[in-house]
């Protein structure tokens, strides 16, 4: 969606956006996480320092539906973003990836979302920041507790267990 900014681009003042993008077709790892429509909404300001500089702020928002990467569990999680970008009418020496320039006074809305989506997705998608994983012996979901192998086959922990045992006086 291209947003005109005609209005405040030689004078003070603000336009609000909405805008809606689908990325269902959009492959993250060996998935498609974004089924659902990403949903962005902000404002573009004038904030009256250089001349057709203009800034957009805002924030994007989806539920992502994807399988763990890790212990292979289908799972669902919200996903938003903050939306920050430079909007100039002039390519800047000291451009970087958050400015972007404006096309005959318009702004395009789904190259700044996009852009900003994918910069704050993370590429390893995990059920949960701590997903313990699959055990490597039996391949049970160890989310869901310990297996029997894992005690055996860690002898760190079978040290610990010998030194809890001595110190409980019974
Ligand atoms: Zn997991
Ligand atoms: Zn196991």
């Amino acid at each position: 969606m291209l947003l005109r900014l005609n209005k405040i681009i030689e004078a003070p003042g603000s336009v609000p956006f909405e805008d809606t993008l689908d990325l269902h077709e959009m492959v993250i790892g060996a998935q498609r996480p974004v089924s659902e429509p990403v949903a962005a909404s902000g404002v573009v300001r004038n904030v009256g320092g250089s001349q057709g500089v203009l800034e957009l702020t805002g924030e994007a928002h989806t539920t992502l539906h994807c399988v763990c990467d890790r212990c292979a569990r289908p799972f669902e999680r919200p996903y938003s973003v903050p939306l920050h970008a430079v909007l100039t009418t002039e390519v800047a020496k000291e451009e970087d990836e958050w400015t972007f320039l404006l096309e005959d006074d318009c702004a395009d809305l789904d190259e700044i979302i996009l852009t900003s989506f994918l910069f704050g997705l993370d590429m390893q998608l995990l059920c949960r920041e701590d997903c313990a994983g699959l055990c490597p012996t039996c391949g049970k979901n160890l989310n869901d507790g310990p297996c029997g192998c894992v005690k055996e086959s860690d002898p760190r922990l079978a040290a610990l267990a010998q030194l809890l045992k001595k110190e409980k006086p019974d």
